[in-house]
């Protein structure tokens, strides 16, 4: 069988008071018709990114509601991930080739993993393209119903890549995209579900540090807690560009001389290419002391970074979410975020952080931040309330169970007419 990536347990009532008693009543009274439901989640890792950030917390919520809820991941080689590294860029416009090497490496390992995929499911929920051929390589073995759930912006496919996937996507009874826009050419409207991401704010990354206490634990990293400081927290990759934001640092340095950057990135296991952008980072900041470059830090330290840091960015030129912009408001930081994919669903410019396209606008905007460090907190704390309302965790469960409940009757409603028994549980 696939591996099982062991959770904690978590409580939903936890939750009680950040969304409220009602938020909470309605969850239950969800899940509860659903009681027993065997759910999987399925993708390609445990650690690194914002999929498995999402899993970590939303997998024992649900089972916490009474679903018998897993999460595994797939299996694959290095050369495995590098053509999904090149599918995941692909299908977000890329241009590059997919060769028939490619394609079959691909299809090998979901063949392979959908021979090791055993058990007994209602639902099965795959993440992202890696693991999508497990609904065709398994011919639905296992499981009642088959969701997709897309965490990347297909709305303008490089075309190798959209053709070659969407028949495998055409299987699925549901796709989840982030947003509407986010959708691929082509594909049904009743099939899609629009479900944004949320953050666990109960995680040791959101827990609430105070600026100061977080500044002073930022000092052991070399910063200079006396001189601002910009952040930015992203896997290495180009479309986070890391290499943009040390350009937007150098010209606001120009006038802000005693800046400091701290880039922090993991290098996630299914992502090779992270360790070639990362050394082209490394090249961009020539030497320069006050660049800081840090590695798969603990996330009580990346969330002592986003408390304590005069500036956060995240000036993704493409994005699928962007978890570290919740994540930052959420500690009641404002935001410079790219105009790219869900950002300007979490930023609202000028009220809670600052979009931006350019280099050039974004050196601007840090300038004002460090400026003005009580307009910073303002906007830090509308920043906090947008994401209280809409990014939380279990908005994300409601809206799981929501799906799970509508394709269950949808099921009820198919065996009823094929004359089958209704299921049970
Ligand atoms: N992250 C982290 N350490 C790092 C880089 C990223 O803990 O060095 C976390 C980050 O806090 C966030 C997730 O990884 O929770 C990244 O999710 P996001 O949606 O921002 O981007 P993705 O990596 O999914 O494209």
């Amino acid at each position: 069988m696939l591996q099982r990536v062991e959770l904690g347990q978590l409580r939903l009532d936890a939750y009680r008071e950040i969304i409220g008693d009602e938020a909470v009543e309605a969850i239950l009274r969800a899940a509860a018709p659903l009681r027993g439901l065997r759910v999987l989640h399925v993708n390609a890792t445990a650690f690194g990114g914002g999929v498995a950030e999402i899993l970590g917390t939303l997998v024992p919520l649900m089972a916490d509601v009474g679903l018998e809820a897993e999460w595994r991941i797939i299996e694959g080689s290095d050369a495995f991930f590098e053509v999904t590294k090149a599918c995941h860029n692909g299908l977000q416009g890329m241009d590059l080739p997919f060769t028939a090497e490619m394609q079959a490496t691909w299809r090998q390992y979901n063949a392979l993993n959908a021979r090791w995929f055993e058990g007994e499911f209602d639902v099965v929920v795959v993440h992202d393209p890696q693991p999508l051929g497990l609904l065709s390589f398994t011919e639905g073995r296992g499981a009642r119903h088959w969701v997709w759930r897309c965490h990347i912006d297909t709305s303008e496919p490089n075309p190798a890549y959209w053709d070659f996937f969407k028949p495998y996507i055409e299987g699925y009874r549901a796709v989840i995209f982030t947003m509407r826009e986010y959708v691929g050419p082509g594909v049904e409207a009743s099939r899609v579900h629009v479900i944004p991401p949320s953050i666990d704010p109960l995680s040791p990354k959101n827990r609430p540090v105070a600026f100061a206490t977080a500044r002073q634990a930022m000092v052991r990293f070399g910063i200079d807690q006396a001189r601002p400081v910009a952040l930015q927290v992203s896997r290495f990759d180009p479309w986070k560009d890391q290499l943009g934001v040390i350009d937007a640092y150098r010209e606001a340095k120009e006038t802000e001389e005693g800046l400091q950057l701290a880039l922090i990135g993991s290098l996630a296991s299914d992502d090779p290419e992270a360790g070639r952008y990362l050394g082209r980072v490394r090249e961009r900041a020539g030497g320069d002391p006050d660049i800081h470059i840090y590695q798969n830090l603990p996330s009580e330290e990346v969330a002592a970074f986003q408390a304590g840091s005069d500036v956060v960015l995240q000036k993704s030129l493409r994005e699928g979410f962007g978890l570290t912009v919740s994540e930052t408001l959420w500690k009641g930081r404002p935001v410079i975020g790219g105009r790219a994919g869900g950002i300007p669903l979490q930023i609202i410019d000028g009220e809670n952080g600052f979009l931006v396209t350019t280099v050039a606008e974004c050196a601007d905007r840090i300038l004002y931040l460090v400026r003005h460090p009580r307009g910073a907190e303002l906007m830090g704390r509308a920043g906090r309330e947008h994401v209280r309302r809409n990014f939380v965790i279990t908005r994300l469960l409601a809206d799981y169970l929501e799906l799970f409940g509508a394709l269950m009757q949808v099921g009820e409603a198919n065996g009823r007419e094929a004359g089958a028994e209704a299921p049970t549980g």
